[in-house]
C-alpha cells in the first residue's frame, strides 16, 4: 500500500508551510559605534530540556536573542475590535502601507496612527471579521499567561489604544506592495517588531521604541470567515513571535513551527520560551 504519492505530500507541505510565511524584524542600532550581535554569532545547537522537551535554536535570529525586559513589564496588549490598517494607503504604490513587502514599516505606522485619535477613529473592521474572532485572538494571546507564574514575563490587555506595547489588527487578506492579493497562500498572520541592542541601551543609548504589530487574517482561502480555532492558533503563534521567538521550530508538532503544530504551546515551545527568558538578550523590542 502506498497511500500518498510524493507529489501530494509535497503539495500539502507547500500549502501548510505558508501559515506564517515571514516574520521580519528590523534592528535599529542606537549608537553608531555599536557592533551588532551577529558579529559574534555562532549557530546554537538544539539542547535538551527537562522532560525530554528540546529548546529549538531557531528562537534566535542572526542578530541574536530577543526578549522584553523587566523594565518594560507588564507589557500592554491592545487587541483591536477587528480593525484593519488597510485603508491607510501608500500613494506611491497604491497599496496599503501595511503590506507584506513593507513589514519593517508597520511599527512606525501603528505608532503614528494610535497617536492621532482622528485617524484611529477612522479605522474600520476588516471584511470577514466576526465577533468570535476577537475572543479567539484574545484566547490565543492569553495562552502564554501560563509562564507569568514562573516569572518569565508579565502582560495585560488594555482597552486604550494609545498605550500598548503590542497591537493586534486584522485584515481580510494580505497583499504585497503592488496590492496583489495573496489569496493563493494560506498565510494567517504576520508579526513585525523593531529590536534594539540591549547593551547599547544599558550603556545609555537612546532608543525610539516602537510597538510590536500583529495582523491576523479574517478569512480563509475560500473567502469564508476564518474558523475560530484557526484564528486562535494564528494569534497564539504570532504572540510567540511578539514575545521574542524569532524563527520557526523545524518540528512540525510545535506551535512555533510553520505548521502551527496542534495550535497550542508544545513542550518544546515551553522549553524554548523558558530558555529564552533566562538569557540576557542581545536585543530588546
Ligand atoms: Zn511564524
Amino acid at each position: 500500500m502506498f497511500p500518498l504519492c510524493y507529489k501530494e505530500i509535497f503539495a500539502v507541505r507547500l500549502k501548510v508551510c505558508c501559515y506564517c510565511l515571514f516574520l521580519i524584524t528590523s534592528v535599529t542600532f542606537v549608537v553608531a559605534s555599536y557592533q551588532p550581535a551577529s558579529a559574534q554569532y555562532r549557530k546554537p545547537q538544539t539542547r535538551p530540556a527537562q522532560g525530554g522537551a528540546a529548546v529549538y535554536p531557531e528562537y534566535r535570529s542572526r542578530y541574536g536573542s530577543v526578549h522584553w525586559v523587566r523594565d518594560q513589564m507588564p507589557l500592554k496588549v491592545y487587541i483591536s475590535p477587528g480593525l484593519t490598517l488597510d485603508s491607510i494607503m501608500d500613494p506611491k504604490w497604491g497599496a496599503p502601507v501595511a503590506n507584506t513587502d513593507n513589514l519593517a514599516a508597520w511599527p512606525n505606522l501603528v505608532a503614528q496612527v494610535v497617536s492621532d485619535p482622528e485617524q484611529f477613529r477612522a479605522l474600520k473592521p476588516a471584511d470577514g471579521y466576526v465577533g468570535g474572532h476577537y475572543q479567539a485572538a484574545m484566547e490565543g494571546v492569553l495562552s502564554w499567561k501560563i509562564f507569568e507564574r514562573e516569572g518569565l514575563f508579565s502582560y495585560q490587555l488594555t482597552d486604550d489604544p494609545g498605550e500598548a506595547d503590542i497591537y493586534v489588527f486584522f485584515t481580510n487578506h494580505f497583499v504585497g506592495k503592488n496590492g496583489m492579493a495573496l489569496f493563493s497562500q494560506d498565510v494567517r498572520g504576520y508579526t513585525s517588531k523593531t529590536n534594539f541592542p540591549y547593551k547599547a541601551i544599558l550603556a545609555g543609548g537612546q532608543a525610539d521604541f516602537k510597538p510590536a504589530v500583529i495582523v491576523l487574517r479574517t478569512t480563509d482561502g475560500q473567502g469564508q470567515p476564518m474558523a475560530l480555532g484557526k484564528l486562535k492558533a494564528a494569534a497564539t503563534h504570532e504572540f510567540g513571535h511578539a514575545l521574542g521567538i524569532e524563527g520557526h521550530s523545524t518540528n512540525p508538532g510545535d506551535l512555533m513551527s510553520l505548521y502551527y503544530g496542534r495550535g497550542v504551546i508544545s513542550p518544546n515551545d515551553a522549553a524554548t520560551i523558558r530558555h529564552l527568558y533566562h538569557l540576557t538578550p542581545d536585543l530588546i523590542p
